[in-house]
């Protein structure tokens, strides 16, 4: 059997990244991620400014950049898990080009919880991993339980901007889930559960997708 090709959606905070570690790992793919990728790459020039003056006001980065990311990052793989693009109907389009899906789940979580969720999130300065202040708190305060380094909230998960991202998402990227549902490729998972449960739903809807 071919290794899946997968593409999860949802709005910031739905749990996309937490469930496509869980993704690459069980069904052995590579994790797709454009907000990692821009992250990495914050301060680096191109000729549309660098990503950081988009991403720390919560608006989208440039489709020419993103699309140039993704494209480099599917090119000589085979199975995927794809989280945070497309964003908008023209990065649809253009995935559509470069490669083709075998199932597209949406994690469907209320606008209340996303904020809870974003606002909340604490992330590891040194290892990446993820808290949250209520749902899965560290041990001690301000310190990583995996590698005692210092966690930090992301410049674009406080208040402000969280709110601009949900609104950019309902403006640009719920078209994008509009799309998948009319051409009769999405499913929706219940994606407000605790992640134990979202991930159990979403492993057998790949098996029986793919
Ligand atoms: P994320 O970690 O997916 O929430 O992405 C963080 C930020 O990176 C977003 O708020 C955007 O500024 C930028 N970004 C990530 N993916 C895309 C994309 N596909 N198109 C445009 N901007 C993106």
């Amino acid at each position: 059997m071919s290794e899946p090709k997968i593409l999860l959606v949802g709005a910031p905070g739905a749990g996309k990244g937490t469930q496509s570690e869980n993704v690459a790992e069980a069904f052995d793919v590579d994790h797709v991620t454009t907000g990692d990728a821009l992250r990495a790459n914050k301060d680096v020039e191109t000729p549309y400014g660098t990503p950081r003056e988009y991403m720390d006001a919560g608006e989208l980065v440039p489709d020419e950049v993103v699309n140039e990311i993704v494209k480099e990052a599917l090119t000589g793989i085979d199975g995927f898990v794809l989280d945070g693009y497309p964003r908008n109907l023209s990065q649809a389009e253009y995935l559509g080009e470069i490669t083709s899906l075998d199932a597209v789940i949406y994690l469907d979580v209320s606008e209340e919880e996303l904020l809870t969720r974003l606002t909340g999130r604490r992330v590891c300065a040194d290892c990446g991993a993820n808290f949250h202040l209520t749902y899965a708190p560290p041990e001690e305060d301000g310190v990583c339980d995996d590698c005692g380094g210092s966690l930090y909230q992301r410049e674009d998960d406080t208040e402000d901007v969280a709110k601009e991202r949900i609104r950019v998402y309902r403006e640009n990227t719920e078209p994008v889930i509009q799309f998948y549902d009319d051409r009769g490729d999405l499913v929706r998972i219940d994606g407000e559960r605790a992640p134990e449960a979202v991930w159990e739903d979403l492993r057998e809807t790949i098996d029986r997708e793919r």
